[in-house]
């Protein structure tokens, strides 16, 4: 008998594992697959804060920040990099950035004048009206830091039963095919697997899958300080799309990267502590999304690289594809039964904001802890 059940190993499920532990609760991990393999590994394991939507995906997201901070080193967890830098490309993309600065979440931000930016950093494209440093993100590898995750939870009471599928939850039980696994409340974290468990809440909530390509590039032979986007990720993260101003960006991305447009694609380049580079992404939607990695959207990821870097592009280390749940809303949380939630991000932001969904989701459930006052 556990306290709490949780279905599903990826940062979500290993997020609400963490605040079962903080509570004092005797949580148990059930995952299908032998260790975490979705989008928790596949993803950049970039904890984005500025350009993250106003309000609750924002909170969210500094408040998991914070969090992964304290619990990094304790679960010997490296942070790689921490900010970011957003390159404007064109003037319509520097109005927007501007925009963002003079807004509440452009907090501890500064923009750069095209001649700083070229003093500090290196892989800078010819064209440049200026950029926004952000001080507020870190990034973890997610390859190594989710199985250290898993390693450290597990040393610190959490029990994981892998290989294990969750076929259904009757009441509080989780029932598998190696028997019933019996707790007083159940957390069900299956990420965009729509149709095993509450299918009905999926569909209801017109959640479905979103497929991105990705990349690992050859080390650059520099250091690229903090991870770098530009003028396409400013009409995606709803933090700068939802400002006026990125209606005119918009407009001229219409015109100019239409093919970037039509597939997603946008730019981030992050850097790992070997020096290789991980680039994406683009964003294809459905329920069931081909298998079929397109080296067509390779070649729009890398020219928007070589535009925005300034170099050319360096050979292809590894390749892969990743999907997460996608809806209009960031988060679906539900309550199928008093003591059930069902806890799915719908956005690419599970990496970012998983922490502090996860302690919502435990106030919600077992009242509000005030050691969590903030
Ligand atoms: C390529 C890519 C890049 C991204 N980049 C970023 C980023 O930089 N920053 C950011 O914040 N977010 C990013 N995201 C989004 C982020 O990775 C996701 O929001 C997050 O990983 C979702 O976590 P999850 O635990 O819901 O899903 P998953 O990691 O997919 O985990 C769900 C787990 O549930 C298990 N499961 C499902 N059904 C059952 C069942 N019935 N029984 C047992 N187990 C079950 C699955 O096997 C799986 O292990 C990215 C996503 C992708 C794909």
């Amino acid at each position: 008998m556990y306290d709490i059940a949780i279905i599903g190993s990826g940062i979500v499920g290993l997020a609400h594992a963490l605040m079962a532990v903080r509570r004092g609760l005797r949580p148990v991990v059930i995952e299908r697959q032998a260790a975490p393999i979705g989008a928790s590994i596949r993803n950049f394991g970039f904890v984005t804060v500025t350009g993250q939507g106003e309000t609750d995906t924002w909170r969210r997201a500094r408040r998991s920040r914070d969090i992964w901070a304290d619990i990094a080193p304790q679960a010997g967890i490296e942070i790689v990099q921490r900010g970011l830098l957003v390159t404007a490309q064109r003037p319509e993309a520097m109005q927007v950035l501007e925009a963002f600065a003079a807004h509440e979440m452009g907090a501890a931000c500064h923009l750069l004048t095209p001649q700083a930016v070229r003093e500090t950093y290196t892989g800078i494209g010819p064209a440049l009206e200026g950029a926004l440093y952000s001080p507020h993100e870190l990034r973890v590898e997610s390859r190594t830091a989710i199985p250290r995750l898993v390693q450290w939870l597990a040393q610190n009471g959490v029990t994981f039963r892998f290989e294990t599928a969750a076929l259904t939850v009757d009441g509080t039980d989780v029932v598998t095919p190696q028997g019933r696994v019996r707790s007083d409340a159940v957390i069900v974290c299956p990420g965009d697997d729509l149709t095993q468990l509450y299918p009905d809440l999926y569909a209801r909530q017109g959640v479905t899958r979103s497929q991105l390509h990705m990349m690992r590039l050859a080390a650059p032979g520099f250091d690229l300080v903090c991870p770098r986007m530009s003028d396409l990720s400013l009409v995606r993260y709803r933090g700068y799309a939802e400002r006026p101003e990125s209606a005119t960006l918009s407009a001229v991305l219409e015109r100019e990267q239409k093919a970037h447009l039509d597939k997603g694609v946008h730019l981030i380049v992050t850097q790992s502590a070997d020096g290789s580079l991980i680039v994406g992404d683009s964003h294809h939607y459905g329920r069931a999304p081909e298998p079929f990695y397109d080296v067509t959207v390779e070649a729009l990821i890398l020219e928007e690289f070589q535009r925005v870097l300034g170099i050319e592009p360096l050979p292809v280390i590894e390749r892969w594809l990743g999907t997460y749940a996608s809806a209009s809303e960031d988060l679906m949380r539900l309550s199928p039964s008093e003591r059930v939630r069902l806890v799915v991000v719908t956005s690419g932001t599970g990496a970012s904001t998983s922490f502090g969904i996860a302690e919502e989701t435990f106030n919600d459930l077992y009242g509000k802890d005030p050691s969590h006052d903030h």
